[in-house]
């Protein structure tokens, strides 16, 4: 939705509210009159990220889906974050520690068997969202279909592509994709000050984000970002989990460790000691489990010196990533505390040591991520007044060469939306395909990449090695997705592909997945369906409109200009038709009409943003 995305009008739609889907919480927020604020629903403010298949075969989440990880570990999964979209080999490690069973047959796409029926890790996603958004219909009484949602700075494309089938699923249409320190920082309101360097420093559950941001005359740019998606509070938990089964093992002379309920109910009380360390200076492990109990006295100093490696393992991503920004240390005006582990106080001093300045804590570091998510939809509702939010690719991009070789075309920590063309040749006499493999990564050889999608462009005019010209483009949008388009200059013969992540769920899966979700009289989803589609068509309608004023239409090409008349025709005589899937390819081929448009609608508010600008 290219130019829906810089449409900062006032035209008033249905709220749209931000989400911060955490690997262990998640919250939904929205604006209230002129500050953000976390939806409660039934269970308190956060919907805890655990997800389990009832018996009566219906996908739960929340408090009702943590209970039974304790009586149905076998039917209910957590940190489904982790297994967002990645592949069967990448996530061999983690089923060491995680008691999922992963269905057979997966391959690109992992299923996990919860009884007697496999989900993909978007659906299960899914049904923490479609509690999220039960929640806030009920709190705002209101229908809502369309949310920002936030994913770890980290994240790839797969990734960030399976955050977004899993909103489909559950019937949110993701409006943006915001990476969480962006949101945070937004959620502080640190973009009210005139300039300055900020510092996200977010520990949660599963990841460990650290990003440079820069604020200049309205404009916030993300400097650069770092991390370890692998590093967090379940790693506290995981060894206070390990030193607890091994006393217990000591004690009682049984190993409890193959035993899901009992490694559960350990795991929550491990987890309740955690917590209270950070406010307390000493606590214990209480466990009961089959008549016997366990206790056992944690003091702080043994517990900071327990988990002194795992934060010290934050410390160089930091480094790292003022380096990447290109700052000093002093530069760094504030710093910012996101996730529920920076409670520790550990943590804090190690932060305030590291940055040497004190961080920010005044909003709960669990909420600020949802809270900066709802600014963001309000700023995209066009509630709050202009704003541009730069955000970064937190990995290079680019594609196989000869030998193996990387050649990178978009460069970690390029400011997004992005692009970047560059030019091919033929290996052998008379080829007339060429393979495109697309990679993300920082290594310069393919197997130390990850393999994003491979395509074929066909059709070549068979010629001598080395003379036909392949130009290919890359162009990440403002949700950090990728499209690559390759052309065969010579002949002029265009192909322009979208890159579908290797390890992804297919257009038609996820549409099978929302029909399979929405359990309803197959007229009425269709209704639906089209119902969403047309939504999405007034919006970018609507943008439309708007854009035709603008500098940059009338700098367009004519043959650009009827280009878009024509896909904005055809999405209009689509409009009213109940083929949801014909109304959103025209709403597909509106925006690669408009990319063009779109670009320099963002160059403009980027120039106009830059103008007032002191030197
Ligand atoms: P995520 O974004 O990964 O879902 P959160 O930001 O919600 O994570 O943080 C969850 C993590 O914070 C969990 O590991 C939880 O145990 C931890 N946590 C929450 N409160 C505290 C506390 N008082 N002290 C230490 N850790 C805490
Ligand atoms: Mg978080």
């Amino acid at each position: 939705m290219q130019v829906f995305n810089i449409d900062f009008g006032e035209q008033k739609r249905s709220r749209i509210v931000g989400i911060d889907l955490g690997t262990t919480n998640s919250l939904v927020a929205y604006m209230d009159a002129a500050r953000p604020e976390v939806i409660p629903g039934p269970d308190g403010r956060i919907v805890t990220s655990v997800v389990s298949h009832t018996e009566a075969g219906e996908l739960v989440a929340g408090e009702a889906a943590r209970q039974m990880l304790v009586t149905r570990p076998d039917r209910t999964v957590y940190s489904v974050k982790r297994l967002m979209g990645r592949g069967v080999e990448d996530i061999g490690e983690e089923l060491k520690l995680f008691p999922f069973r992963i269905a057979e047959g997966s391959e690109s796409v992992i299923r996990l068997a919860l009884g007697e029926r496999a989900f993909t890790p978007p659906e299960i996603s899914a049904a923490i969202l479609r509690q999220l958004k039960a929640n806030a219909e009920a709190f705002l009484g209101e229908p809502i279909s369309q949310a920002v949602i936030t994913v770890p700075a980290y994240f790839n494309d797969a990734q960030r592509q399976a955050t977004k089938d899993a909103g489909r699923i559950a019937g949110l249409e993701v409006l943006r994709l915001v990476n969480e320190p962006t949101a945070a920082a937004l959620a502080y309101g640190l973009d009210k000050r005139q300039e300055g360097i900020i510092a996200v420093y977010d520990l949660g559950g599963g990841t460990f984000d650290i990003s440079i941001l820069k604020l200049r005359d309205g404009i916030f740019e993300v400097l650069a970002t770092n991390g370890d998606t692998h590093l967090g509070g379940d790693d506290i938990d995981n060894l206070l989990l390990r030193i607890a089964l091994e006393d217990i093992q000591t004690e009682w002379g049984e190993d409890l460790s193959g035993i899901g309920g009992a490694v559960q109910l350990l795991r929550r009380a491990v987890i309740e000691a955690k917590e209270q360390l950070s406010f307390v200076p000493e606590t214990q492990i209480r466990f009961e489990y089959g008549g016997r109990q366990y206790l056992r006295e944690l003091k702080r100093d043994l517990f900071d010196h327990l988990i002194t490696p795992i934060v010290d393992r934050t410390l160089e991503p930091c480094r790292q990533c003022i380096s990447d920004a290109g700052v000093a240390v002093e530069q760094i005006d504030e710093v910012v505390l996101v996730g529920g582990s920076t409670r520790i106080p550990l943590v804090r001093s190690a932060v305030e040591r590291l940055f040497r300045a004190r961080p920010h804590t005044e909003l709960n570091p669990e909420e600020v991520v949802a809270l900066g998510a709802a600014v963001q939809a309000a700023i995209l509702s066009g509630d709050v007044e202009d704003k541009l939010l730069l955000d970064v690719t937190p990995l290079s991009l680019g594609i196989e060469t000869m030998g193996g070789v990387v050649s990178k075309l978009i460069h970690r920590n390029s400011t997004i939306p992005a692009s970047a063309t560059e030019h091919f040749t033929t290996a052998v006499d008379g080829q007339t395909n060429v393979l495109i493999h697309v990679v993300q990564g920082e290594r310069e050889m393919v197997k130390d990449c990850r393999s994003l999608a491979r395509f074929d462009l066909k059709g070549i005019d068979p010629l001598p090695a080395g003379l036909a010209r392949i130009e290919v483009r890359f162009l990440i949008d403002a949700n950090g997705i990728l499209n690559v388009a390759a052309r065969d200059l010579r002949t002029g013969k265009q192909q322009e592909v979208e890159v579908k992540p290797s390890y992804g769920l297919t257009e038609d899966q996820v549409e099978m997945m929302i029909e399979e979700s929405y359990q309803m009289a197959e007229e009425d989803l269709k209704e639906r369906q089209a119902r969403e589609a047309r939504v999405e068509a007034d919006a970018i309608l609507a943008a439309m409109e708007k854009a035709r004023q603008s500098d940059a239409y009338f700098d367009l090409a004519d043959e650009e200009r009827s280009g878009i008349d024509r896909a904005q025709n055809e999405l209009l005589l689509a409009y009213h038709s109940d083929n949801h899937l014909l109304i959103r390819a025209k709403i597909e081929q509106l925006n690669a009409a408009t990319m063009k448009l779109a670009e320099n609608m963002m160059n403009t508010v980027v120039r106009q943003a830059l103008k007032g600008t002191k030197i």
